[in-house]
């Protein structure tokens, strides 16, 4: 059985996260996972704020980022 968050009773959500120092804004996160990364008029790379993150279209960024600088955390 999966681990429960304390504060929710619920599993702990997981999110995925851009290591901005190692992130050379290469736009491929961006490409295939519209939903999840957006370059920001700044220049750099977000993570969009959702409460469920698709997993699949995640892990395909993290697949095919070159700098390997995408990882998931749990909350
Ligand atoms: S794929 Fe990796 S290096 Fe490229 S923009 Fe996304 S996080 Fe940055």
């Amino acid at each position: 059985m999966a681990p429960c968050s304390s504060r929710t009773g619920l599993p702990p959500r997981r999110y995925p996260v851009v290591e901005l120092a190692e992130c050379i804004v290469c736009g491929v996160c961006v490409e295939v996972c519209p939903a999840v990364f957006v370059e920001n008029t700044a220049g750099y790379v977000e993570v969009a704020d959702l409460d469920d993150y698709p997993g699949p279209c995640v892990d395909e960024a993290v697949k095919n980022c070159p700098k390997d600088c995408i990882f998931w955390e749990n909350e």
